[in-house]
């Protein structure tokens, strides 16, 4: 039987895949730039794959290495969709004119307005929290409120974090420029780094070890990494974990700092209507629901499911500055840092 191109392309379609001669042809494809470990988004695009007859072509490295080259390949790039960490970056993305603005009427239902970007340049698809995390035994969470009063002399020597070339504090300084303002937040910043136990050091993981080894009582760092240490098949990463609790600070305004995953699709991208599809399948409740719990991330829409770990860190409020704010906030937050002294 003979179809003509358009027939034949709308029957493709419905069916999602198709054969010839004894070979599967996959209904195209999307070629994926991932800053996300293999292992923690594979299983979910061959479920993709599987449900759409997309062909996915996954390309995973490092999201500075990435953003590097969507620059350089700019429009012959073959990129169709950047999924990154960070809010910060998916702006620094943006900003690079990488990416393309997007309008569907799923991610817009779906994903709420806090985690995406007004013009579509990019959604949300999980969500972690960045909350105070202390050493049990060693500070009376009754003791801790808010980021702003981890700047009070009574914590000086006695707080850990990463260094300020990371975006997941820049951000953390960008929320509070959006809430308080620049000049109030370089005075917290120059209180709050007054009381480091050391020089910054090392990523969040290690600011958890330091702290259970005695460097210091209170550490910040994202809830994933904690989660997945009590999680971990090491004994030593389980046990340091396991001498850690969450504290959610300003939880009576704010609410805590929290930050996205998310994925964009690309300036140059060739397959876009895949690319769409694709981000539709990430934020479908499935995808979500197996996307935050393999992370030990928050779902980014409600109804979702929470990992037991996380059930047992407890509910919280979260910040809910948009998104948009911590990238929009990025370089005077990190001009605000050098300045007050935060190496
Ligand atoms: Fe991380």
């Amino acid at each position: 039987m003979f179809l003509s191109r358009r027939c034949f392309l709308s029957a493709a379609a419905l069916a999602g895949v198709f054969f010839l001669g004894g070979q599967a042809l996959a209904a195209g494809e999307v070629n994926l730039y991932s800053a996300r470990q293999e292992a923690l988004i594979k299983p979910l695009l061959d479920r993709f794959s599987a449900a759409t007859g997309i062909k996915v072509n996954l390309v995973s490295a490092k999201a500075d290495a990435l953003l590097q080259r969507l620059k350089s390949e700019s429009r012959n790039s073959p990129a169709d969709v950047l999924l990154t960490v960070d809010a910060g970056n998916l702006h620094a993305a943006q900003a690079a004119g990488v990416l393309q603005p997007v309008r569907s009427r799923v991610l817009e239902e779906t994903i709420p307005a806090t985690y995406r970007d007004p013009a579509g340049h990019w959604f949300g698809l999980s969500l972690r929290a960045r909350p105070v995390m202390y050493v049990k035994g060693r500070v009376d969470p009754a003791e801790l409120s808010t980021y702003e009063a981890l700047a009070e002399p009574k914590w000086k020597g006695r707080i850990c974090i990463r260094s300020s070339d990371n975006v997941y504090n820049q951000s953390l300084v960008g929320a509070m420029i959006a809430t308080r303002g620049e000049a109030a937040t370089e005075t917290w910043v120059r209180g709050f780094v007054a009381n480091f136990a050391r020089k910054p050091q090392g990523g969040d993981r290690d600011q958890l070890k330091a702290a259970v080894a005695g460097q210091c009582d209170i550490a910040i760092a994202n809830t994933y990494y904690l989660a997945q240490m009590l999680e971990s098949g090491k004994a030593d990463e389980k046990a340091v974990a396991e001498k850690i609790a969450v504290f959610w600070p300003n939880q009576a305004e704010r609410g805590v700092h929290v930050n996205i995953s998310g994925a964009g699709v690309t300036a140059a991208a060739s397959n876009r209507d895949n690319a769409v599809r694709l981000l539709e399948f990430l934020a479908g409740a499935e995808a979500q629901q197996w996307y935050a719990e393999t992370n030990q991330e928050y779902p980014v829409r409600d109804g979702i499911a929470l990992s037991a770990t996380l059930r047992g860190f407890g509910e919280f409020r979260a910040d809910n500055v948009n998104m948009a704010k911590l990238g929009e906030f990025n370089a005077a937050a990190v001009r605000l840092m050098d300045r007050a002294g935060w190496r």
